[in-house]
């Protein structure tokens, strides 16, 4: 088979970025995933969507992100709401250093704010208060259906007469002159550009060009409740605990907390999980103690030293481009990644100078960014 782009992985990454190539005229790109749509990753996400970070690339990457989702939303047809993103702190220290990061946001237009436990309160009614010195108010946060948002995606590119493929896995990357060429497990695939969005398989894949991406998994869990009418507009965040909670669309909740792990350690459900989770939230929402939990899912964060994705081409061969290593935040930027890939293979520069820094080889030249806000 031959194709102008060969997308591996059939994740939200390589999915809206082949609906974005389509959107730009690029009509000749073939998807292919190892596994079923949404596998990896994205249907393990907590859909969650914020630009309050603490680093100038993930703030303006994000900025554009959520220019973009409404669009998104439109064309493919499916639920995108900015409900904001409340980060409870409940120690002076972390007043402190989050006054400091509200000053970073507003000096890059995100219009996060302090608020009081009164205005806590206003927000989410239903909350105990008790123990909340202050928060954190992300108006233009907010949350994406992610089964929608990926399957009709899927929908369109067909409709469209893209290629994607299932139960067809990308075994070995080799660059023979003018082509790149992918061996699969249904035979080779011949392409001008190939975009490697493989997720936490993504630095294996490249191994075999000589090519060491920096990127270890580590497991994350999230449990999700029977659902209810809509009490919980906000993601919140317990900043001390790194936990979090979500009402989706469809009035299920959503819990996500960190408990130890190790990179590249199996990712299975512990019981230690549970228990944090409940302890940290029937705290605030006293009335989840008689809540249903329905299921509990475990997943990896494909996690680089910085926290930031390695987004770009590759410096040994520039018709090779990854994005990967999103570190717990590849929904949320899928649309500016998209957007900024298919510039790349434009043959353009992305619109948002900051995807430079983020490219695979800063690892190398040691240009490391810093990211703190990240949870979970
Ligand atoms: C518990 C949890 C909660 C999260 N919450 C959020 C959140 O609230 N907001 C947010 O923005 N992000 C969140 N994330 C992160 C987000 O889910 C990921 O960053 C995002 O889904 C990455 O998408 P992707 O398409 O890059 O990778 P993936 O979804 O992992 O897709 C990669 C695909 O490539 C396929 N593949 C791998 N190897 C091959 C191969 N050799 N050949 C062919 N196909 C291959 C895989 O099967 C997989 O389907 C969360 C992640 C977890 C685990």
């Amino acid at each position: 088979m031959k194709t102008d782009v060969l997308i591996i992985g059939g994740g939200v990454t390589g999915l809206f970025t082949a609906v974005s190539l389509l959107e730009q005229g690029c009509r000749n790109i073939v998807i292919i995933e190892k596994s079923y749509i949404g596998s990896g990753g994205t249907f393990r996400c907590a859909t969650g969507i914020r630009a309050s970070f603490t680093s100038r690339e993930h703030v303006n990457v994000m900025k554009r992100a959520i220019d973009l989702w409404p669009e998104y939303a439109r064309k493919l047809g499916f639920l995108y709401r900015r409900d904001g993103y409340l980060w409870v702190l409940t120690r002076e220290r972390d007043v402190e250093f989050f006054k400091q990061v509200v000053e970073f946001h507003h000096s890059l237009g995100v219009p996060s704010r302090m608020i009081s436990p009164e205005e806590v309160r206003e927000i989410v009614p239903s909350i105990n208060t008790n123990g909340i010195l202050a928060a954190v108010y992300d108006p233009l946060a907010g949350k994406a259906q992610v089964f929608n948002a990926v399957l009709n995606a899927v929908i369109h590119l067909k409709r469209n007469n893209i290629n994607v493929y299932e139960g067809m896995r990308a075994l070995k990357i080799s660059d023979e002159g003018s082509r790149i060429v992918v061996e699969t497990n249904k035979g080779r695939v011949e392409a001008d550009k190939v975009i490697v969005a493989a997720g936490k398989d993504s630095a294996n894949l490249l191994k075999g060009l000589g090519v060491e991406l920096p990127i270890h998994n580590l497991a994350k869990h999230v449990l999700i409740t029977e659902a209810f009418k809509p009490v919980i507009k906000p993601l919140i965040i317990d900043w001390s605990s790194s936990s979090y909670i979500l009402q989706v669309f469809h009035g299920n909740i959503y819990i996500g907390s960190d408990i130890p792990e190790k990179y590249d350690e199996p990712a299975v459900n512990k019981y230690m999980f549970l228990e944090k989770a409940a302890k940290v939230w029937t705290r605030y929402f006293p009335w989840l103690g008689e809540v249903y939990v329905l299921r509990y899912w475990t997943g990896y964060y494909d996690m680089t030293p910085d926290h930031h994705p390695i987004i770009g081409p590759l410096e040994e061969n520039e018709n090779i481009l990854v994005a990967a290593g999103f570190s717990g935040h590849g929904f949320m930027m899928a649309p500016a990644v998209a957007e900024a890939l298919t510039q790349y293979i434009l043959g353009g520069k992305p619109t948002i100078p900051e995807f430079e820094n983020l490219k695979p080889d800063r690892f190398k030249k040691g240009k490391l960014i810093k990211e703190i806000a990240v949870f979970g």
